[in-house]
C-alpha cells in the first residue's frame, strides 16, 4: 500500500505529524488539510487556523463557489 507523502506547503518540512485527514507542521505550528494539498497549488493552501480566521474575519473563501445563501 503506497501512502502519499505530505509535506508542509509553507516551509516544505516533511517531518509532519500525520492525522487521518490532516497534518500538523511542528515548525509552523499550523494544521493543513490533506485534501487541500491534493486539490490546490501549494501557494493557495491555507492552514486550518488561517481558514477559520479568514472565514470569521472577512468571509473570503479560498475556493470560488457559487453561493446564493445570504
Ligand atoms: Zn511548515
Amino acid at each position: 500500500m503506497v501512502e502519499k507523502k505530505y509535506h508542509c506547503p509553507r516551509c516544505g518540512n516533511k517531518d509532519i505529524v500525520d492525522y487521518t485527514e490532516s497534518f500538523d507542521c511542528p515548525s509552523c505550528k499550523l494544521e493543513f488539510e490533506k485534501k487541500d494539498c491534493d486539490e490546490l497549488e501549494e501557494s493557495q493552501i491555507l492552514a486550518v487556523e488561517e481558514k477559520l480566521g479568514v472565514f470569521d474575519a472577512i468571509g473570503l473563501e479560498p475556493k470560488k463557489k457559487t453561493n446564493s445563501l445570504d
